[in-house]
């Protein structure tokens, strides 16, 4: 039945709005990233460091002169050459984005859509899932095998009768671990030889030590690899992502993007953060060391087991149904970690970001009280 009635010219809505949604969006609840209101937030993957003091001048400094009543360079030159020269591609090897959220969503309004299938490998980022529905691609869950490992030949076996976009998240969130590259190159040229995309998220991948997987555009030009500046460089609040791929690939992406989806003080800013990468990525490195710090504390205490990381989060198993009363007594210390109760792959499974040390030793003490160390 139709949600709408027309009677004397005026069209009247039956049983409301929700009768005209697509049944798609209908199922699905809206992103929640878990952010609290606590006063230590570790829950959200964010950098615990705010921009340095001389990188708020420049950003001052920008809201003064720039002319706020232009658009933005609608090919967002300056940009894409920075993020070109900072990810080792063309500029036109590059693809910008209102966050590397938006990208998710551009690449399926590209690739996607009826008759085409999402394959997705939870537990992992669930904006996937969600931008699957609102471009109506199916999503094809291919879950994660032991010890959240990639399962490719199950992704390959996936993608017979079909075409679409297959993610691939290295390393992973929620899980934390990266992924063997063998594996990865296998998807890749299963997919390059049936007709299917691969979008390799690497939104934590300087974190992680390894090669980007930008190495591998020349070869896969079915390859797209999603990389942001919220997490490393301290600009989650500011919302710029990018894509590498081929120029084909980008072409086609850039034609399906809103014209001006980066403003121009988040280009400013992008710029300057670029401008100033060494400082950012020591800061990763003194991260790097608190997410082991955080697991090898993890790892003493009764009951809970640290999975490994290369990210700046660590998932933790808590035994005995406890995640729950540890996440809330947490929440009463006013200290906010991520839980996963409505996922059965996770219900035992809590994840906490790195934070500043004091916030971390918080967190580390509460949890000890909580949790009891080992005997
Ligand atoms: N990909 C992954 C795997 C993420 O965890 C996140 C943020 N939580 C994003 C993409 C999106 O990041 P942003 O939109 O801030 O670039």
């Amino acid at each position: 039945m139709s949600g709408a009635t027309e009677a004397n010219g005026v069209i009247e809505l039956n049983g409301g709005l929700t009768d005209l949604v697509k049944p798609a969006i209908r199922a699905i609840s809206a992103y929640d990233g878990g952010h609290g209101a606590a006063a230590i937030r570790l829950d959200a993957n964010e950098s615990p460091f705010d921009l340095p003091p001389e990188v708020k001048e420049e950003l001052a400094a920008a809201v003064t002169t720039i002319p706020c009543n232009r658009y933005p360079d609608p090919g967002a030159r300056e940009l894409r050459s920075l993020l070109a020269e900072h990810a080792g591609v063309a500029p036109e090897q590059v693809m910008i984005g209102n966050g590397s959220d938006e990208l998710i969503q551009i690449i399926l309004s590209v690739f996607g859509g009826p008759g085409k299938r999402a394959l997705i490998h939870p537990p992992t980022f669930p904006i996937y899932a969600l931008a699957a529905a609102w471009s109506s691609t199916e999503p094809q869950a291919v879950p994660l095998g032991r010890g959240f490992s990639l399962p490719a030949a199950e992704i390959i076996a996936a993608m017979a009768g079909g075409r679409g976009v297959v993610f691939v998240c290295n390393p992973n969130n929620p899980t934390g671990n990266g992924y063997p590259e063998a594996d990865i190159e296998e998807i890749l040229a299963a997919g390059l030889s049936r007709g299917w995309v691969v979008l390799l998220d690497e939104a934590y991948a300087e974190f992680s030590g390894r090669p980007s997987a930008v190495r591998w555009l020349d070869r896969y030009p079915n390859l797209a690899v999603l990389r942001t500046l919220s997490k490393a460089f301290s600009v989650a609040g500011l919302r710029i992502g990018y894509l590498a791929a081929g120029a084909p690939l980008v072409r086609e992406l850039w034609k399906a993007k809103l014209p001006y989806n980066v403003n121009v003080l988040t280009q400013a800013a992008a710029a300057a953060v670029l401008r100033r990468k060494e400082f950012f990525l020591d800061r990763v490195r003194w991260l790097v060391g608190q997410r082991e710090r955080l697991a090898d504390a993890l790892a003493g205490m009764d009951g809970i087991s640290p999975h490994p990381s290369e990210t700046n989060f660590v998932l933790f198993t808590v035994e005995g149904g406890r995640a729950r009363s540890l996440y809330e007594g947490l929440v009463e210390a006013g200290i906010s970690i991520r839980g996963f109760f409505g996922d059965p792959a996770l219900r035992d499974c809590l994840r906490v970001t790195a934070g500043r040390a004091e916030e971390n030793d918080l967190f580390l003490a509460k949890l000890a009280d909580l949790a009891g160390r080992k005997g």
